[in-house]
């Protein structure tokens, strides 16, 4: 069974968005609280139960009530429904649906919009223009009118000059408590999605995330079911199957306590906080991104857990032979170092790890991203406001004089000349491309470029990367690989640079086989492969030639270059990953 007695679950948010999320909560996912709320008629009784836990004084209370009994039977006679808007709030997206000026003239309040349907406030449905004003409104929207007491429309008509502060981007997300203590494996998550309250399911599935070290949670509504999915170490397992009533709940917490909207037809963006009682974690930022699909809203959650400070290259799989080639480049006063490799790759996670290695004070590091991954103490970061160009931003970047900039990523033309003209003129550049690898994304910049001398002079060092699964430490045993990886490794090591080739005599490699330290996945955590491809002075006259990527990398590895795939095969001999996992990776 459960146990969370000893736990506070809670969901904190500010007071106002406070109020509007436990409101719509209670009011709109529940069919019951929604009868009494929006009654076309109603019990008496309901309504005092209602007004039980209210905070205001005896006096305004009595008199409050009255008026909102008042409202409600009144409600009755006309036959249409009635609304308490003390237990629903209006929100702001929905007022301005009509002007400030409108609401008064009519004394009427757009209210909320559920299942499609507009809910529209009015005090008096005998109001002169109401009628063609509503019909009007028809045209937009499917609207159901409901009566509410003038207090309730006094009350949030000022709501209004709220609006125009009101900024999508500046909405308080909420915040969810978690006690990594409740959820320590997926097994108890699984019980708790069947035992544990409909309240504490958000908490527990992130709780669970975390304690999996997940870096993203999946739910993928079904016609009566969801199915939970969590992306661990880069791969997608499942993880739970929910029923149909749990996933509704489930899905209307999220997306309140990201401050989305309810009752959206296209893709949205949000975000939520999770506070682990973790030593030293103080709170981790989940990206959330709803989208509508046949059987309901997909989610997926992405959590944000990484502590930057403790980024280092050394555990990141730069390996002490080549570290020497990354040493060389960051003594430099200028110059371009490019991370490159696809999307999850771990190219930002190098580029904090670099940024540490260059951390002190003597040195000014100005970064700028769009958004900013992790924050460094002693960098000065920033990140593109709303509407601003990556370029404008990049140039008041360069003019806060510093000695080291990273750009989060090279996307056009314009961001990749002023990053390279800024290498030649005094400052070290560290930034990412998208690219599969070295010799390509010299290729690619060529092109995007066209300024071969341009390239062949900033350029000081790529370095091309992927991310592998480690095999579980607790579980690593040897493994005979079969004839087609024979063959694979073979080919892979054909070439080994010569100063390698004494750590490749004896063929022996590992896999794991699953325990609970695992979940029996037979995996743990990351690493990475890598290979560094220096700007020389014969690979400046093949940039200056255009010469072709298979060029480019016939000619690096001549030089001595130790390819991702050796680094890789390397790494397997050393227990660190698996031969098939190498393969499976370098092919995507
Ligand atoms: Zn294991």
């Amino acid at each position: 069974m459960s146990d969370n007695s000893n736990v506070n679950h809670q969901i904190r948010s500010n007071p106002s968005s406070g109020n509007t999320s436990s409101s719509l909560r209670d009011h709109y996912m529940d069919s019951a609280a929604q009868n009494t709320h929006y009654s076309s008629g109603g019990v008496t009784q309901d309504l005092h139960a209602q007004y039980a836990g209210d905070a205001h004084g005896v006096q305004s209370k009595a008199y409050r009530d009255s008026e909102e009994l008042e409202t409600l039977h009144k409600a009755k006679k006309l036959g249409i429904k009635y609304a308490d808007l003390r237990q629903i709030i209006p929100e702001e997206d929905y007022i301005k649906i009509i002007a400030k000026e409108d609401a008064i003239k009519y004394l009427s309040l757009p209210i909320a919009i559920k299942q499609g349907k507009l809910f529209f406030g009015i005090v008096d449905p005998y109001k002169e223009g109401l009628t063609a004003f509503v019909k009007n409104l028809r045209e937009d929207h499917d609207v159901v009118v409901v009566l509410i007491s003038p207090e309730s429309f006094r009350e949030n008509i000022d709501r209004y000059d709220f609006i125009k502060t009101y900024e999508k981007d500046h909405v308080d997300q909420g915040t969810i408590d978690i006690d990594v203590n409740k959820v320590t494996n997926i097994e108890k998550l699984k019980d708790l999605l069947i035992n544990d309250g409909i309240q504490f399911l958000l908490a527990d599935l992130l709780t669970a995330a975390i304690t999996t070290k997940s870096s993203d949670v999946h739910i993928e509504p079904q016609n009566t079911y969801a199915d939970i999915r969590f992306r661990i170490d880069g791969a997608l397992h499942p993880i739970a199957r929910v029923p149909r009533d749990k996933y509704n709940y489930l899905i209307s917490e999220i997306i309140i306590n990201s401050a989305l909207r309810l009752d959206a037809d296209r893709p949205q963006n949000g975000h939520l906080k999770a506070i682990p009682n973790l030593n030293g974690i103080k709170e981790i930022d989940i990206r959330v991104e709803t989208i509508p699909v046949l059987h309901g809203q997909e989610v997926v959650m992405r959590l944000f857990q990484g502590d930057a400070t403790m980024l280092k290259l050394s555990d990141l799989g730069i390996t002490h032979e080549v570290y020497p080639i990354i040493k060389e480049i960051l003594v430099r006063p200028h110059g371009m170092m490019i991370v490159v490799g696809p999307t999850g790759s771990g190219k930002t996670s190098t580029l904090y790890a670099l940024l540490n290695e260059l951390n002190n004070p003597e040195r000014k590091i100005v970064t700028l991203e769009d958004p900013v991954e992790y924050e460094l103490p002693g960098l000065s970061q920033s990140q593109l406001n709303t509407g601003e160009s990556f370029l404008d931003r990049f140039r008041a970047v360069l003019r806060e004089d510093p000695d080291v900039i990273m750009i989060g990523e090279i996307r056009d033309l314009d961001t990749a000349k002023t990053a390279l003209q800024s290498a030649l003129t005094g400052h070290l550049l560290l930034t990412t491309y998208h690219a599969n690898n070295a010799a390509t994304a010299i290729a690619r910049l060529t092109d995007l470029v066209g300024d071969m001398s341009l390239i062949s002079s900033a350029i000081n060092l790529i370095v091309a990367q992927r991310l592998v699964r480690k095999i579980c430490p607790f579980c690593r045993t040897d493994h005979n690989l079969n004839a087609d990886e024979a063959a694979a490794v073979s080919q892979i090591l054909a070439h080994l640079p010569v100063s390698y080739q004494e750590r490749a005599k004896n063929l022996h490699f590992y896999k794991g086989k699953g325990c609970d330290r695992c979940y029996g996945i037979g995996y743990k955590s990351r690493i990475g492969i890598f290979e560094m491809l220096k700007i020389t002075t014969d690979m400046q006259q093949l940039i200056m030639s255009k010469a072709l990527p298979s060029v480019i990398q016939a000619a690096a590895v001549k030089n001595g270059m130790l390819t991702m795939e050796q680094d890789g095969i390397l790494k397997a001999l050393q227990g660190f990953t698996t031969v098939e996992e190498i393969l499976k990776t370098v092919k995507e």
